[in-house]
């Protein structure tokens, strides 16, 4: 728990979010801004900065065998995942999550 942190305060549900998925590791809910007509984020209740703090092949496995739960139990097979590290990648909250995106096509290479 980073008692700053945005995202630790929802896992804490002392600010509220849009919750479509917890277990005893991972929580899932709606980005408040989405952008595209599916748009959750995917991330460890414990708290670590980014992708460069994951101490543990457990907290992989948390995380993303979470995601194929959450989008069969949304009916959807075709999906972006993305995961911004760092300021210049485009993180703007510095607790890790995945960005699951859904319902639109997506282009390659990202912007
Ligand atoms: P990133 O830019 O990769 O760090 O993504 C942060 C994401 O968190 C953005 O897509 C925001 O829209 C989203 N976000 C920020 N605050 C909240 C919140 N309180 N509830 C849900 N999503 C949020
Ligand atoms: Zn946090």
């Amino acid at each position: 728990m980073s008692s700053d942190c945005i995202f630790c305060k929802i896992v804490n549900k002392e600010i509220p979010a849009e919750f479509i998925y917890e277990d005893d590791n991972v929580v899932a809910f709606n980005d408040l801004n989405p952008t595209a007509p599916i748009h959750f984020l995917v991330i460890p209740k414990k708290h670590y900065d980014s992708l460069n703090d994951i101490d543990s092949k457990e907290a992989f496995a948390n995380i993303f065998s979470a995601i194929p739960k959450i989008t069969s139990k949304l009916g959807i097979k075709e999906y972006r995942t993305v995961i911004n590290t760092g300021k210049s990648a485009g993180q703007t909250v510095f607790h890790i999550h995945v960005h699951v995106m859904a319902g639109r096509e997506f282009t390659w290479p990202a912007g």
